[in-house]
């Protein structure tokens, strides 16, 4: 079967090449690949700066944004031929920690977890894949091709959860919540804080396009101005852009008592005129918390299913800008201007 793998840690590596059927190791299910979303992860495990090989291979599957189309249930009970499934990603470290102990794998404290299509499991670009009952969410069929959007959503369902658990350490009524960044991560964190009932704010770059339009079928408001000229303090900041600009006058415009839960990924940059010790100063007199959010547990994977089934359908059609076929791999991986959500096609649907 085909598969897009890549030798992790060298860039230019990733190519699409016949490789053997899926091991049964891997799952008793067995899947047909219907699509795989492309994310930052990806690019970086392609540009050879991310990214593990199975232990007893030089190469690895890439992929983690998964949705499928059961071939063969195997044993498993609640699974039948044509079921849509979605694969989760991490699995817990084998020692196992205190939190992958008790089923928090997101938690993970050692690091020793393992991640399909990233860290020391074969992913989901292939034809066909392989997954345990347990690692297999059943999607609701009328969703079709959105299952692709579970996996971004299950960070999101995480990063809303811990907001609002940590949020409740005193009386906290958040009104309003700024998203910063409107790629899919933003765009599925507002929809969420619309859902709640929340008055939502989207703040990117552009303005006007794809992500403008789609930030209103929201039911958001969009803003292209800096965090800093904003004329109100958020109560709650999703931070999704990585951007250390973007975080520091996130960090001073926040409502006291508010929280900034920080999911983008950065690296480097420099900072104008702001010491870290004025930036925690203004976090002590706010009461403000500042706290950190990736991956999700199985609870998460199940509250995103929902969310995802309650979204409004044209919004997640609008989130997948591009579909590429399995040999153009090479250009769902390069970001156009407009694109939201690419993602690579296997099947149809
Ligand atoms: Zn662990």
């Amino acid at each position: 079967m085909k598969a897009i793998t890549v030798e992790p840690m060298k860039a230019s590596s990733a190519r699409l090449e016949d490789v053997p059927e899926p091991d049964p190791r891997l799952g008793s299910i067995l899947v047909e690949a219907v699509a795989v979303g492309v994310c930052g992860t990806d690019v970086e495990i392609v540009e050879g700066s991310y990214g593990w090989a199975p232990s007893d291979k030089e190469r690895l599957v890439l992929g983690h944004e998964s949705l499928g189309r059961v071939i063969d249930p195997g044993s498993a009970a609640g699974f039948k031929k044509g079921d849509l499934v979605v694969g989760i990603v991490r699995r817990p470290d084998p020692v196992p920690c205190p939190n992958c102990a008790v089923g928090e794998w997101d938690m993970c404290r050692n690091g020793q977890y393992t991640e399909r299509g990233i860290k020391a499991i074969d992913g989901y670009m292939s034809e066909r894949w392989r997954i345990e009952p347990e690692y297999a969410m059943k999607m609701d069929p009328s969703l079709g091709i959105f299952g692709v959007l579970l996996e971004p959503t299950t960070v999101v369902a995480k990063a809303w959860e811990v907001a609002l658990a940590v949020g409740g350490r005193s009386f906290w009524e958040p009104q309003n919540v700024l998203v910063t960044g409107a790629g899919p991560i933003g765009l599925l964190a507002a929809g969420i804080g619309v859902q709640r009932g929340m008055e939502v704010h989207v703040l990117d770059r552009v303005t006007a396009g794809p992500k403008v339009d789609l930030v209103e079928m929201v039911g958001a408001t969009y803003h292209s101005t800096t965090v800093s000229d904003l004329d109100f303090e958020p109560d709650m900041i999703m931070e999704c852009t990585g951007v250390g600009q973007v975080i520091v006058e996130s960090l001073q415009k926040l409502a006291s008592g508010g929280v900034i839960c920080l999911t983008g990924i950065g690296h480097g940059g420099s900072l104008s005129g702001l010491a870290p010790a004025d930036i925690a100063a203004a976090a002590v007199l706010k009461n403000n918390i500042i706290v950190g959010s990736v991956n999700a547990n199985k609870r998460h994977w199940y509250k995103a299913s929902q969310d995802l089934a309650r979204a409004n359908p044209d919004v997640l059609k609008g989130l997948i800008t591009r579909r590429e076929e399995p040999q153009n791999f090479q250009h769902a991986l390069q970001r156009q201007p407009d694109d939201i959500k690419v993602v690579v096609q296997f099947s149809d649907i």
